[in-house]
């Protein structure tokens, strides 16, 4: 068996093909850092929970510099190649029937991301199709239907969350896609184009953020006080530090055997004409979600009538992901995407593009202060808009020592549970998801 590296020595490096920034205007990009300097703080990487704790720690410290060091341009990473949900209820492995406090408290902290990020929105006006049309959980059979649509129905009565159980017609007149069995709506997910959002939270950080683009943290030494290597020799040091990085972070020795790194594939079609759009049928700005994570596909029909498509999930360990299986879900995306939508002809899907996020065994994140003048907010675990927001707000409410009462709900979450060595990892997980893809095959 071929067991890729271990990732320690990897710097992202995001392909150039992603969709949702290639359909915004050109954007001026910051600098990068070329000369040595001191800082107050220092934040590394510019996701949601860096630009949530970059911008926290700026307004809750506000005669004080913070460098935010991003390794690639704002919007590039997974923060601007997601699906564009920001979820406010507990998600694939957030769910446990079992614990209805964890899932409350999931609640709290999506719900606390989800407030931070509308309030941003609407004060500095980001135009990114910000909207609050919610979210349908979908199931193509009906017995993935019965099985897990109806598990989460029962959740979230007992959470008293409302939602709309919806079939039939009454589904069909709503999506268009005669595809789907039936779905649960929830109303409470903002949808948006995420590379749009990155850009726009990056322009609403506070003046005493200096955000370096293109600045790639090469190694950090934590004391005394914190100074990290850039390229060229440039150094930036800073009292402390806040790594939001991602499963990048293990590239500083932090939760080694602790993160799984994974690749997700994504298309974004062209605009439907006003022909295509009858032909569809149903009305503009949805998001679908699947009721099998694994094994389905989550969809967007966006305010500017085009088709988003996100399939296929598969381990990355290395971070990296090889041409030949590039080319087999883009594959597998053009076919999926006609066999949801015959009545679409030739649309194409013109935009494809991979992204890569971070899971553990035990859906904890790693959050908290790992040492005298270090802190983290890192592994989102799929659902990063919201939670990861959140994340990096409370890392600095932490790191600034403000007794936020949410901090105890992140801590409650847990730590990252220790996986086995490789290749048992790879042998298990690869065997792991081989099973869930199998029992989930009506739902692709
Ligand atoms: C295809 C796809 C679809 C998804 N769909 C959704 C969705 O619909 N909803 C949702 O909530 N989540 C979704 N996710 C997950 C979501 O994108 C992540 O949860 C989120 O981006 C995590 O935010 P973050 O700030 O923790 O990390 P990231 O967004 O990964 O940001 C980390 C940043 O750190 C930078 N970095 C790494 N190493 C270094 C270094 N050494 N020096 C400097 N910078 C560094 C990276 O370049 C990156 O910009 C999806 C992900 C993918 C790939």
């Amino acid at each position: 068996m071929n067991v890729a590296p271990e990732p320690e020595k990897l710097l992202p490096a995001d392909d150039k093909t992603n969709g949702w920034s290639a359909i915004l205007p050109r954007r001026e990009h910051r600098p990068a850092a070329q000369e040595s300097a001191d800082f107050d703080w220092l934040v590394v990487g510019s996701g949601y929970a860096g630009m949530a704790a970059a911008s926290r720690l700026a307004l809750l410290n506000p005669s004080q510099t913070v460098a935010l060091l991003e390794a690639q341009q704002v919007g590039e990473g997974a923060q601007g190649r997601n699906a564009g949900f920001a979820i406010d209820l507990p998600h694939n492995n957030d769910h446990d029937p079992s614990n209805m406090e964890k899932g409350l408290r999931h609640i709290r902290l999506s719900r606390y991301g989800i407030d931070c990020l509308d309030e941003l929105v609407r004060t500095h006006d980001i135009d990114c199709q910000w909207s609050r049309s919610g979210r349908y959980d979908c199931a193509v059979s009906p017995e993935i239907s019965r099985k897990i649509l109806g598990s989460t129905a029962a959740e979230l009565d007992a959470l008293g969350e409302p939602y709309q159980f919806l079939q039939g017609e009454a589904l069909h007149e709503r999506l268009g896609t005669r595809y789907y069995d039936s779905a649960i709506y929830t109303p409470g997910t903002r949808l948006m184009n995420p590379a749009a959002l990155s850009r726009g939270l990056a322009d609403a950080l506070p003046p005493n953020v200096h955000l370096f683009e293109n600045s790639p943290v090469l190694s950090l030494k934590t004391a005394p006080g914190v100074t990290a290597t850039l390229p060229g020799g440039v150094k930036i040091s800073a009292r402390k530090a806040v790594l939001t990085n991602n499963a990048f972070i293990s590239r500083f020795g932090y939760f080694k055997r602790q993160l799984l790194p994974f690749v997700l594939f994504a298309s974004l079609s062209r605009p439907l004409t006003p022909e295509e759009r009858k032909r569809l049928g149903g009305t503009a700005d949805w998001g679908i979600t699947p009721a099998h994570g694994i094994a389905g596909a989550t969809l967007r029909y966006t305010q500017d009538f085009r088709i988003l498509f996100r399939y296929g999930f598969q381990f990355a360990p290395a971070l990296r992901c090889p041409e030949s299986l590039r080319e087999r879900m883009k594959h597998a995306h053009e076919l999926l995407f006609r066999a949801r939508f015959p009545m679409l002809g030739q649309v194409t899907l013109e935009h494809f593009w991979a992204g890569f996020l971070s899971l553990t065994q035990n859906g904890a994140p790693g959050w908290g202060r790992l040492s005298e003048n270090v802190y983290a907010a890192v592994n989102c675990n799929g659902v990063g808009i919201a939670k990861q927001t959140a994340a990096g707000a409370l890392i600095a409410e932490l790191a600034s020592d403000t007794g936020h009462p949410l901090i105890a709900d992140m801590i409650a979450l847990g730590a990252p549970g220790m996986l086995p060595h490789r290749p048992i990892l790879d042998i298990g997980v690869r065997a792991y998801l081989a099973s869930m893809k199998w029992a989930g095959r009506s739902e692709k």
